[in-house]
């Protein structure tokens, strides 16, 4: 049974990583008029409530929305990041304002759902009843959304090659079982096979040494010799044992200044979100050919 909740989690810095590059990536796919097709696998439910009894618990946003959010300079380059968490707040009727932290917070599917347009279609898979029903009425007035309680890696081959045929594939899962790092290379080399001009967007965890698997991932990524690029940031050291110490993005087919403005984004978001042990990546571990 599953018990990951991501709502412990919402607003952390590696949700902050992950939603400036997925917002980064659906620029890129508005750029044209074509419509295009979203798939998240991991979708969770899509809304958070940052004062609610289990993001309140740990107050994870505290090291990561909080830092980024009176961030001019990260408003600048990424608007839409900011747009998106203002949207969801004033739809729920807060204040919002920069001096103020927001009280909700979107997930990936509330992000691909307010930036996506008219003609793209989108689907969310979820396995966790719980967070599935949620999900499901968060966007049950969202014509262009499919919803399903799936198993998001044995679901992925049967959607693809989708009817559109450009598309980004959301990868997040949490990591909760260990063969979820195998599923996800599986899921990958599938998504390659059967939509390889797809994007393929795979989020990671770094934890401790004793229990980190991230090199091997990246490892066996590379080793499919697809167009790749990576983003890490640790915003502390790593140690010997499980904690997260930061998370990653290994992006398939990235598209063209994908790495320029990830970096730019980067060197804003690392001296807020970093310590003096942290560190990051950027780099493109396999060339566009
Ligand atoms: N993508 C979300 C976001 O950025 O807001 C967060 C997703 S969270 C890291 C991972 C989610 O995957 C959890 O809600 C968990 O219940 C779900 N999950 C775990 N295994 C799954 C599977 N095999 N298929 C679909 N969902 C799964």
């Amino acid at each position: 049974m599953l018990s990951y909740r991501h709502a412990f989690h919402a607003g952390n810095h590696a949700d902050v990583l992950k939603h400036v590059t997925l917002c980064l990536l659906l620029r890129k796919l508005n750029d044209k008029d074509k419509p295009y097709f979203y798939l998240d696998t991991h979708a969770a439910c899509g809304i958070y409530g940052l004062n609610e009894r289990f993001a309140a618990l740990h107050k994870e946003y505290l090291s990561g929305l909080q830092p980024v959010w009176g961030s001019t300079e990260l408003r600048t380059l990424v608007p839409e990041y900011y747009a998106v968490i203002e949207q969801l707040n004033v739809a729920v009727g807060r204040k919002v304002a920069a001096d103020i932290l927001p009280s909700f917070y979107p997930g990936s599917p509330y992000f691909a759902a307010s930036l996506s347009r008219e003609c793209d279609r989108l689907t969310f898979l979820e396995l966790h009843s719980r967070e599935f029903a949620m999900l499901r009425d968060n966007f049950k007035r969202d014509a262009r959304i499919h919803c399903a309680l799936q198993d998001g890696f044995k679901t992925l081959p049967q959607l693809l090659p989708p009817p559109i045929h450009r598309g980004l594939l959301f990868i997040d899962p949490s990591y909760e079982l260990k063969t979820d790092y195998l599923a996800a290379l599986k899921a990958v080399k599938t998504a390659l096979a059967r939509f390889n001009t797809g994007i393929i967007a795979l989020w990671y965890p770094v934890l401790g040494r004793l229990h980190d698997r991230s090199r091997n991932l990246v490892q066996e990524l590379k080793r499919l010799r697809a167009p790749l690029l990576q983003v890490e940031m640790r915003p502390t050291a790593q140690s010997e044992e499980h904690g997260m110490c930061g998370s990653g993005m290994l992006i398939i087919n990235y598209p063209y200044q994908l790495y320029e403005h990830l970096e730019d984004c980067l060197n804003v978001m690392y001296p807020l979100l970093c310590g003096s042990q942290g560190s990051a990546k950027l780099r493109i571990l396999n060339e566009k050919i």
